[in-house]
This record gives C-alpha cells, structure tokens and sequence, in this order.
C-alpha cells in the first residue's frame, strides 16, 4: 500500500465523541469543547488544532441540521452531496458560522465571523405548511396562499436612517464590533454593547422599521403542487424566504406539504389501495362491475373462484409518479361476504348446494393456507 493512500472522511459523529443517537443538546455541549480546546484563538500557528477545529466545526453544522443529519445517518458523506462540508474553510461558503459562536460562546472570542463589521445578514428561511385534500395531492393543485414575510423597509431603503445618509462607524469600538481586555493569559474580546457587535451605528432610527431596515409585511404565493405529492413533500422556493437586512440576500421558503387521508383509499408508494365486498356467487362464478377510481370509474373483474383476501391489482391507476410519467396501481382487495340471515328461499338454495359442495375440513397448518393464498392470488 502507498503510504498517501486516501483517508476516507472522518464519521462526524466520531470527530464529536459522540454516540449516533445523541441529542441536541449534548450535541451542542461536545461541539463547544471541541472548539474551544482547538480554538485558532487558543492555538495560534497549529495547523493540527486548526485542523480539528475545522472537523468539528463541519461536524457540528451537519448534525445539528435535522435534514442534514437525515441525510448523513441514510448515506454517510455522500448523502451531503458535497454541501455538508465547509470546502477547507470553515467560514467559506453560505455557512453563517458567526450564528452558531454568537449562541455558544457569547463574548468569548474574537471569531472572525460575518457578523463582525458589518451589518449585512441573509434572510432567514420560512418554512409554510400547507394541508391538501387526498385528491389535490393525486391531481395536483394551485394554492393561493396568503404569507409574512420580513421585507426590506420601504421608507429608508433598508438603511435604517431617517436620513439618507445610512449608519455610522461606532465610536465606542471604533467599527470593529467587540472591545478586547485582558483576562489572565487570555486577550478576550466582547461584543460591543454600544452597536450590537455590528461596528455601526444608527443615530436617526427610520420610523417605520424602527431601524430595523426591515418591516414585517403580507404577500401571496400561488403554491403549484404536481401530482402525486406526498405527506411531507418539500416545495423550495429560493429566495422567497425572510429579505436580508441592510441589503444581505433573501432567505428561501420551504412549503411542507402534508395531505389528509382518504375515506376508502389508502396509498402505500404509488399504489392506492382498498377493499371492496363480494358476495359468494360473485367470488365463485366471477362477474365484472364498475367502481369509483378517484379517477373516474374503473371496470373491476373479478375471476372465477375467488378466494377471500384475493389482492386485484389494476395497473397505472394508482397515483401518479411525482414529476414522471406513469402511474402506480389500484390494489383492490376482495373481501368475500357471508350472509348473516337468509331467507326460507335462499336457505333451501345454499343447502342444496352444500350437499353438492365438499370441503375437506381437517386442520391445516397457518403456513399452507398463506401458500395457498398466493398460489390464487
Ligand atoms: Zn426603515
Ligand atoms: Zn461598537
């Protein structure tokens, strides 16, 4: 073997220390000793630290993401599709590293984030869940649907001024956003109380956002669901989200679908399923009836000699493959009825044809009465 021989990518929950079915909260408490111990801070020219430090930074940003985590505990580093990492950098990328140290560690470090001297931040994400009815999910639909959203604040132009001028440098910091003193070995730095860590100012706050730059406003989105959606089907549409403030990009918006069931059809995949009652006669010399697909009406046979239980399967109407052609099936289950009274009439029939009909009523074993159900089916 070669001794450069590719390492394959550390597990993340390794880097961690921690176990696969760790919580949220333990999660965060062995990420934030990670990285204070490997702090660039506290290891100043130590590429190994460095090193670690970037691991559990990665570590930490994956699997403190439901959806991220899904993905990696499915499919290892794969599942990712090469998103989940930070490319060499922990501070390259879409990745707002400065949120996740401002909850940690507060006015520990100097972090270097995003934050620092600046105001501009991305929009947050908004998540929409919206309720269909069965048949919307199997036909798909267009929803209007009303929404709030963070919008940049018409009247200053997201400046967050009265006046046109915008903020200005914070004196107390100088616009560096953290004061650093001294504390033992350590040059701590702590966010700047007089600007929020941001380095600027606002003198002359806006009326209308207060000088938030961003006021909370309603708009409407026509939500096109395609057919054959499904419970928790995410609709992503970038950069509908929260707008940024002072001008950073806009957050997406995620619509979380989920459907309500059906009162006789049930879906398992792409096949719908359900039962329908036969009568004796019907399952001994067959027949063919029509039924209400959600389709439309479906023409349903039912073979001579039908056993109870007997799966019909009706090909292509099922629901619809999700942004594909095709469909799956209709899976009719056939459930034989037994009379609960009969007749004078109707006795002296089934007696007569008892007397001609024999079954063989010794034990049977569970097992051979399956085989023999599939033998029909
Ligand atoms: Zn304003
Ligand atoms: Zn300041």
């Amino acid at each position: 073997m070669s001794s450069n021989t590719r390492v394959s990518k550390a597990d993340y929950y390794e880097v961690l220390g921690v176990a696969r079915d760790v919580s949220d909260q333990e999660l965060k408490s062995a990420y934030r000793k990670q990285a204070l111990k490997y702090h660039p801070d506290r290891n100043p020219g130590d590429h190994a630290a460095e090193e670690k430090f970037k691991q559990a930074s990665e570590a930490y940003q994956v699997l403190s993401d439901g959806d991220k985590r899904a993905a990696y505990d499915r499919y290892g580093h794969a599942g990712l599709g090469g998103q989940g990492g930070f490319n060499g950098s922990p501070f390259a990328g879409g990745v707002d590293i400065g949120d996740i140290f401002g909850d940690l560690f507060g006015e520990m470090f100097n972090v270097g984030g995003s934050q620092r001297g600046s105001r501009q931040q991305r929009g947050d994400d908004l998540r929409f869940d919206l309720g269909l009815d069965f048949k919307d999910a199997f036909f798909g639909t267009e929803k209007e649907v009303k929404l709030r959203r963070m919008e940049t604040c018409g009247t200053c132009h997201g400046k967050g001024t009265a006046s046109s001028r915008g903020p200005t440098v914070c004196t107390q910091c100088q616009g560096r956003g953290q004061l650093r003193y001294q504390q033992g070995f350590f040059s701590v730095a702590r966010t700047c109380g007089a600007c929020g860590g941001t380095g600027q100012v606002i003198g002359d706050p806006c009326m209308a956002c207060r000088g938030q730059t961003r006021v909370s406003s309603e708009f409407k989105l026509t939500v096109k669901v395609p057919a054959g959606v499904e419970e928790g089907t995410r609709i992503r549409y970038t950069g509908e989200g929260d707008a940024g403030r002072s001008g950073g990009p806009r957050g997406d918006l995620y619509v979380v679908l989920s459907v309500r069931p059906h009162d006789f059809f049930e879906r398992t995949g792409n096949d719908l399923h359900c039962v329908i009652p036969i009568s004796f006669p019907q399952a001994a010399l067959g027949d063919e009836f029509e039924i209400h697909g959600i389709d439309g009406p479906i023409q349903l046979k039912i073979p001579e000699g039908t056993q109870n239980g007997r799966e019909i399967r009706v090909r292509g109407r099922g629901v619809p493959h999700l942004n594909d052609k095709g469909a799956g099936d209709l899976v009719v289950k056939v459930l034989v009825q037994v009379p609960r009274k009969l007749s004078r009439q109707q006795r002296e029939l089934v007696t007569k044809l008892s007397e001609s009909l024999s079954v063989d009523n010794k034990p049977t074993s569970p097992g051979l009465l399956d085989k023999m159900k599939d033998l029909f089916n």
